[in-house]
């Protein structure tokens, strides 16, 4: 990929707009377990960080996918996760089945405040009893004339204690499986939705994470987004912006913590020298380097697809394990040497390592995608090119 002088202005006003707007605070923010989202998201509204890809209707860019691959490359610098996958939520999670599939009236309500970076927006699955697998999911809308009266729990949500507003994925009918669901634009201060707990996490301290109660929640009928019943396939169309997403902001961490390692290294005296003179060190550096290297060229093979307009399940699938896996390498080797320091509480090393854990669990664990990706290898269309 050629990126034009635009995308590059865009990204070195992304980098200077975190490093004054996000990276001074993450500290403190992470000792809060939580950071103020409002606040906060208003800049990123400011250079169109909310809506990049959207109509402009709505107030978004209308810009090219090019532009979402350099925002999540960027958010990934960052020194934490917890604020990029508050983000990332927001954009690639949250709110593309609105823009997809919702009404104009939807639209303005609530994709519009998203986008100005007024509301705060999460998306609500995973349930106590169901997360991997999305189908056996249990709280119901039943309908009450106009409106949608909702019971049950959602658990693990990102951006749900201070939310506005969730895109809930519910049952709607008796099916059962993966019929009868739909995607509803939830306000979180309907009454009988509740944040039962905000929840404490290995990693993504400033990130907060919600498990929410609905007792008979009163929603329109009219917040459903796009079809009665196909809220199950919408969410799995959403679910590749999401797993997508997730792998360039896993790019851009895993180059910047390879690249604030070599510059450790070659600071620190050791044997008569500096730690990086080690081959086997440099080895060990080099070896990595060349897998996210690849990795980061098979997903722009992802987002030429995604521009193209191919089906890109099985190559975001496919990235999406690859970058699980290897952040987990990475992240054990950028502590491993930094020795003693790297293990300390406050070191961006430990932090890495926390956060950078949940890549193989959210959003479909590696196991899930083994799901995914065995399907077409053992109905041998697995090498089938995606535009074919
Ligand atoms: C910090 C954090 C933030 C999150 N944010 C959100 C959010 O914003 N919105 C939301 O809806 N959810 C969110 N989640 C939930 C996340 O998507 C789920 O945790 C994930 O999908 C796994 O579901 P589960 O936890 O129920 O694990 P389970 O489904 O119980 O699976 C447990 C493990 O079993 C294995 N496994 C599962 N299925 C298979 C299979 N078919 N074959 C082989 N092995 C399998 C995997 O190793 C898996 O990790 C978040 C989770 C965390 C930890």
């Amino acid at each position: 990929m050629q990126f034009t002088e635009e995308h590059k202005m865009f990204r070195s006003s992304v980098r200077e707009m975190l490093a004054k707007n996000v990276e001074p605070h993450i500290d403190t923010w992470e000792e809060q377990g939580s950071f103020p989202a409002h606040q906060v998201f208003k800049e990123f509204a400011k250079l169109g960080l909310l809506g990049l890809e959207y109509d402009p209707a709505y107030g978004g860019e209308g810009a090219d996918h090019w532009f979402t691959v350099i925002a999540c490359e960027e958010f990934g610098r960052l020194p934490c996760n917890g604020v990029p996958i508050a983000y990332n939520v927001q954009a690639n999670m949250a709110t593309p089945s609105l823009h997809a599939h919702g009404s104009d009236q939807l639209k303005r309500e609530y994709l519009a405040p998203a986008i100005a970076g007024e509301q705060i927006c999460s998306i609500a699955v995973t349930e106590p009893d169901a997360g991997s697998d999305v189908a056996g999911i249990r709280t119901r809308a039943e309908r009450d004339g106009a409106d949608w009266l909702i019971s049950g729990a959602k658990t693990y949500i990102t951006n749900g204690v201070q939310g506005d507003w969730m895109c809930l994925l519910v049952r709607t009918s008796d099916e059962g499986g993966h019929r009868g669901m739909s995607q509803v634009v939830a306000p979180a201060d309907s009454p009988g939705l509740t944040v039962s707990r905000s929840l404490k996490k290995l990693g993504n301290w400033c990130s907060d994470t919600a498990e929410l109660t609905f007792d008979r929640v009163r929603v329109p009928v009219r917040n459903t987004i796009g079809e009665i019943g196909r809220g199950f396939q919408q969410q799995m169309e959403q679910f590749q912006t999401e797993r997508i997403s997730a792998v360039y902001q896993a790019v851009g961490q895993m180059e910047t913590a390879i690249e604030r390692t070599v510059d450790y290294l070659s600071e620190r005296p050791a044997f008569g020298g500096k730690l990086i003179d080690n081959q086997y060190l440099q080895y060990n550096l080099a070896e990595l380097a060349c897998e996210v290297d690849s990795l980061k060229q098979y997903a722009y093979s992802c987002a030429e697809l995604i521009v193209a307009g191919a089906d890109v399940t099985r190559r975001t699938s496919s990235a999406k394990l690859l970058a699980g896996k290897l952040i987990r390498r990475v992240a054990d080797t950028c502590l491993q040497y930094h020795g003693g320091m790297g293990y300390m509480a406050e070191t961006w090393t430990s932090r890495f390592f926390r956060d950078s854990r949940l890549l193989s669990i959210g959003g479909g664990a590696d196991e899930v995608m083994l799901r995914v990706l065995s399907r077409d290898v053992i109905g041998k269309t697995f090498f089938t090119d995606p535009k074919e």
